[in-house]
């Protein structure tokens, strides 16, 4: 009976078929002119980025558009969008595209509103985050970042250093899950970034900021992507599965920002800041397994039952609540990882195991929130050895 506190953001949440439509009406409330932001191409060539312009002018807004944000978005990047959207005086912001979308757009929303040309304090909290930051609405095209419904933005700068930054006041105004765009993903990226999604709750799960709210919402979520995942990733067009993928990403979303993510995210999110064309999702995919062999091998006994649940969640058979049982997670996450075709060797996706020193460097002092939740404490020669074996 362990005392817990867990707040309700002030986001408005609109989930389901067709929703993309209502963007103008959810846009107006906050604002007359949008900086509309996106990626590098998928949503116009699937015209979602022409529907999203239409209906905001529809609704008596102006539009300025901001195309070409990188996956793993960079500072450079959110400086030109910050830049754009002071010179054309944008009043709020939407995003619509993945995660490196969506968080680009939040970290321009704060430095537009600041009147700011350099994004890069306000990330490492040498500049306060304040109420100016312009209101944000999110539309995602991935389910598996949760950034719709985070306080979180994940920003890389020029040395390759990826941190991710929080503030009560990034959190988005307006949230709108439209499944006609999630269902235009392809496998790649089906698969990386609804293993994303897992990795946010059974992070959640163990993390020292665990609560009773966000256990339910977490066992819930890993029973839905171990159901759906597979279904989504075999067929795009399942809507069942997108439904739920979608779903399970939203409830992770919500308890990354309570609950917070594990030592996991904190070695994985640094991982791409060095090498960029490594995705997010393959990133956890190589550390989970041997993250969670190191946190049972020295977990107690809370802990190993909390695994032990982890494998239920994902369709393993639990009797026992003991070590060996606990492992069966690793199973089942190795088990869907293999069913959506994702490697799990670190050396296949192109990183270098000379690289680990620094790796760990950036992990221990970018990821410290992450690190810090971790149930078991890791040392720096841990956390070397975890990236070690990860290759
Ligand atoms: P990205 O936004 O990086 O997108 C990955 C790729 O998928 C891009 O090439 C994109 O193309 C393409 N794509 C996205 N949606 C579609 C679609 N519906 N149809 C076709 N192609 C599509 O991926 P993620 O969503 O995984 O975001 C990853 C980022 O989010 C990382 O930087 C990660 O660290 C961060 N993150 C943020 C969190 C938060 O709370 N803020 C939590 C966890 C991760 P294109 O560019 O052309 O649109
Ligand atoms: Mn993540």
């Amino acid at each position: 009976m362990d005392n817990f506190s867990f707040s309700l953001p002030e986001t408005s949440l609109l989930f389901g078929k067709g929703t993309l439509g209502q963007v103008g009406e959810r846009a107006k409330r906050h604002g007359s002119h949008a900086l509309l932001v996106t990626g590098k191409g998928s949503m116009k060539k699937l015209g979602f980025l022409q529907k999203a312009e239409k209906s905001l002018k529809d609704a008596g807004l102006k539009v300025t558009v901001f195309e070409g944000v990188e996956p793993n978005p960079t500072a450079d990047t959110v400086n030109r969008g910050m830049k754009l959207g002071r010179d054309k005086g944008c009043d709020v912001v939407v995003a619509i595209g993945g995660g490196s979308a969506i968080d680009a757009a939040k970290a321009m929303a704060v430095g537009i509103g600041h009147a700011d040309e350099d994004i890069w304090p306000y990330v490492v909290r040498e500049k306060e985050t304040t109420n100016r930051t312009l209101p944000v609405v999110a539309i995602p095209s991935t389910s598996g970042t949760g950034s719709h419904v985070t306080w979180y933005t994940v920003i890389t700068n020029s040395k390759g250093e990826k941190v991710a930054y929080s503030s009560k006041f990034i959190y988005p105004k307006e949230s709108i899950v439209d499944l006609g765009i999630v269902s235009a993903m392809p496998q790649g990226v089906t698969a990386e970034t609804g293993f994303d999604a897992l990795a946010h709750v059974m992070e959640s799960y163990l993390s020292a900021g665990a609560s009773p709210v966000t256990d339910l919402l977490c066992l819930r979520a890993m029973e839905l992507i171990a159901q759906n995942l597979p279904r989504a990733y075999a067929d795009g067009k399942d809507m069942d599965a997108r439904y739920n993928m979608a779903l399970a990403d939203t409830y992770a979303g919500m308890c990354i920002t309570p609950s917070r993510t594990i030592m996991v995210h904190a070695m994985g999110n640094v991982v791409s800041g060095i090498y960029p064309h490594i995705s997010h999702g393959r990133a956890l995919a190589c550390l989970t397994g041997p993250v969670m062999r190191f946190n049972i091998e020295k977990g107690d006994e809370k802990i190993i039952a909390r695994y032990c649940d982890v494998a239920r969640a994902l369709g393993e058979d639990v009797e026992d609540i003991d070590k060996e049982t606990a492992l069966k997670s690793v199973d089942g996450v190795l088990k869907l990882l293999r069913a959506v075709d994702i490697g799990t060797s670190m050396k296949n996706c192109g990183a270098k195991e000379s690289d680990v020193e620094r790796l760990t460097d950036y992990a221990i002092r970018y990821g410290a929130g992450a690190m810090g939740c971790n149930p078991v404490k890791a040392s720096r020669k841990e956390v070397i050895q975890i990236y070690k074996e990860s290759f």
